[in-house]
C-alpha cells in the first residue's frame, strides 16, 4: 500500500499562496486523483490542475502547462528531485508501506550466493524498507554497503532507469548487490550494469529473483541491434522535450559523427517518443538521446540505439 501524506501539499500551497496548482500523477494512482484533488482544493483556497498524460518519472516536469495556466506550485506525485527548474516544484515521493520483512529467506539465499558483502540499491519508494533490511543483515553479520548514486539520486542506494551510479560506485567492495523493489526495470538496469550477481528482493510479495536470465536476454538482443545497425545507411536521432530527458548536445554530437562516415542523420523532436508517430519515416535505424527504456521499445521494426551502442555500430 502506498503512503499518500498530503499534508505537506496542503501547507506548501498555503505557504505559496497558491491560487492555481497544477497535479501530476503516476498512472498506478490515477484511481485516487479526483479525491486528492477534492481534497486540496477544499483545504485549500486553490484550484488544481490534473495533468492526464502518462507519467513515468521525474524527469517529466509540467512546465508546458504551469506556463499555460500560471500555474503557482507545481505538485509532482511519486518521484524524488531529478533536475532543476525554474518554475516552483514540489516533488511528493511515495513509500510503500511494508509489513515487517523476514530476513531467514533472504539470508539463506545471500549465503548460497556466497555474498557476505552486500550492496543494498532500491527503488526511492522502498527507501525505508532497504534501511529496515540493511540493519536485520547487519545483525547477521553481513558487510552492508549502500553508496549515494548521481545527481539524479536523493538518497543513498536510489537507483533510476536512467542512473546506476549507486551500482558502479560499489562494483569492486561488494560479492553481488541486492536490490529492493517491485518491476523489473531498475533491477535488470542494475545487472547490466555490474559483473556481480544483481538479486532483487520485492517487499510487497518477498518474491526474491535473480534476473541473470533477462540480462544475457537484454545483452544478446543489444548486440543484434547494433549488428543490424552496422548496415544502416540513414538514422533518425530520437530527441524528447521532457525536461530531464532532452539532450541536445547528445543529439547533436551523434548526427555529427554519422554524417562523418558519409551516412544520413535527421533530428526528430517528440514529447513522448512513440512508435506510431515515426510511421512512414523511411530510415534504418533510430538512435534514443532520451530514456533508456525506449531502446527496449520496438520502434517499427527498426534497431534503437543508445548513444555508445552508436559509436559501437559507426566504427
Ligand atoms: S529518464 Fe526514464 S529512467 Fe530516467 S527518470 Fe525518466 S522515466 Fe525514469
Amino acid at each position: 500500500m502506498l503512503k499518500l501524506d498530503v499534508s505537506k501539499a496542503v501547507k506548501e500551497i498555503k505557504k505559496k499562496k497558491a491560487k492555481t496548482v497544477v497535479l501530476q500523477i503516476p498512472e498506478g494512482l490515477k484511481s485516487r486523483a479526483l479525491d486528492l484533488v477534492e481534497l486540496l482544493e477544499k483545504k485549500t483556497k486553490a484550484k488544481v490542475v490534473l495533468v492526464m498524460d502518462p507519467l513515468w518519472g521525474a524527469c517529466d516536469l509540467a512546465e508546458e502547462e504551469m506556463k499555460m495556466f500560471s500555474g503557482d506550485l507545481l505538485i509532482h506525485l511519486g518521484h524524488s528531485k531529478f533536475c532543476d527548474s525554474k518554475i516552483k516544484v514540489l516533488y511528493l515521493p511515495l513509500e510503500y508501506k511494508v509489513k515487517e520483512v523476514s530476513l531467514e529467506k533472504l539470508e539463506r539465499i545471500l549465503k548460497n550466493e556466497k555474498i557476505k558483502k552486500v550492496g543494498l540499491i532500491c527503488a526511492v519508494q522502498f527507501f525505508n524498507s532497504m534501511k529496515a533490511i540493511e540493519k536485520g543483515l547487519k545483525k547477521k553479520k553481513f558487510t552492508v554497503l549502500i553508496e549515494k548514486g548521481g545527481s539524479k539520486s536523493t538518497v543513498p542506494g536510489q537507483v533510476l532507469g536512467c542512473d546506476q551510479s549507486a551500482v558502479r560506485k560499489l562494483e569492486k567492495k561488494v560479492d553481488g548487490f541486492l536490490y529492493i523493489g517491485d518491476g523489473i526495470f531498475h533491477s535488470l538496469g542494475a545487472a547490466v550494469n555490474s559483473d556481480k550477481k544483481v538479486l532483487s528482493f520485492n517487499p510487497l510479495n518477498g518474491e526474491i529473483k535473480d534476473y541473470k536470465k533477462e540480462k544475457d536476454l537484454y545483452v544478446r538482443k543489444r548486440y543484434g541491434a547494433i549488428a543490424r545497425a552496422k548496415n544502416a545507411k540513414s538514422f533518425g536521432i530520437l530527441l524528447s522535450r521532457k525536461k530531464g530527458q532532452f539532450q541536445k548536445e547528445l543529439a547533436m554530437e551523434a548526427k555529427k559523427n554519422i554524417e562523418k562516415k558519409g551516412l544520413k542523420a535527421f533530428l526528430f523532436s517528440m514529447d513522448q517518443i512513440k512508435a506510431e508517430y515515426l510511421l512512414g519515416i523511411n530510415v534504418d535505424c533510430f538512435v534514443n538521446t532520451a530514456c533508456p527504456r525506449i531502446v527496449e521499445d520496438n520502434l517499427n521494426d527498426k534497431p534503437v540505439l543508445n548513444a555508445k551502442e552508436l559509436e559501437e555500430a559507426l566504427n
